[in-house]
């Protein structure tokens, strides 16, 4: 039986931030100074500016009337930010790690995040829950959200977005097991098309024990009452 070291709610790091990491400026200072790993001029803020007047005019408003003017500046910086990561590289939270016999599972659960459907371009919102078996060496636990936080940070769908995280994690620590579970409402669900209000979209990736060991996947699934999470 795997006793549970569980950070949730209540822990430090996760009370300071009810929407985003501390680590994420003001849009004014993320377009000015990009964080060190990103490479320069990778977002083209002069061609989203015109294209959202192209949107605007197209669906029938007039950009240079007051209320819009700033508009398409500040959607360019928007989409600088939340799709800042396409120009960094999760991995790096991980490559620090430190020694230790602890051999049963570790889980940070409600890592609160948003990413972007790539499909409508509209936000999902929701939480993660990432949990691993070390192998003689842990890493911070804050790590784990930044990986979640950093990932979300481009278009992708939730799918993808939840492999991409266990299969770093699995890639990156030594563990001999990772779950992830993400628990998401779509905006393009609940605002357009079928507008399936407070709907949410479970998904979930396995490796290693936890994967083929249904006991430890139990055991993982038990620590996370997704009934009681909205
Ligand atoms: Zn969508």
């Amino acid at each position: 039986m795997h006793t549970v070291l569980e950070l949730s709610a209540s822990s430090p790091w996760h009370s300071q931030r009810p929407a985003s990491l501390p680590v994420l400026q003001s849009e004014e200072d993320k377009v000015n100074q990009q964080s060190p790993s990103a490479q320069p001029g990778e977002v083209d803020l002069e061609s989203i500016k015109a294209a959202v007047r192209t949107i605007l005019k197209a669906v029938g408003e007039d950009p240079d009337r007051d209320g819009l003017k700033e508009t398409p500046r500040r959607v360019a910086k928007m989409y600088a930010e939340i799709f800042e990561g396409l120009h960094l590289d999760p991995a790096r939270h991980l490559q620090v790690s430190f020694a230790e016999e602890y051999d049963e599972l570790v889980m940070v659960r409600d890592i609160p995040f948003t990413s972007m459907c790539e499909h409508h371009l509209l936000p999902f919102t929701g939480v993660a829950h990432v949990g691993y078996i070390p192998q003689g060496h842990v890493t911070g636990l804050s790590k784990l959200a930044r990986v979640v936080e950093e990932i979300a940070r481009r278009p992708q769908v939730q799918e993808r977005m939840t492999h991409k995280i266990a299969e770093l994690i699995e890639t990156e620590l030594q563990t001999t097991g990772v779950g992830v579970i993400i628990q998401a409402e779509h905006s393009c669900m609940s605002i357009r098309g079928i507008k399936k209000l407070g709907s949410s979209t479970i998904t979930s990736a396995f490796r290693g024990t936890l994967k083929t060991s249904l006991s430890s996947r139990n055991e993982f699934l038990s620590m996370i009452d997704t009934r009681s999470r909205g």
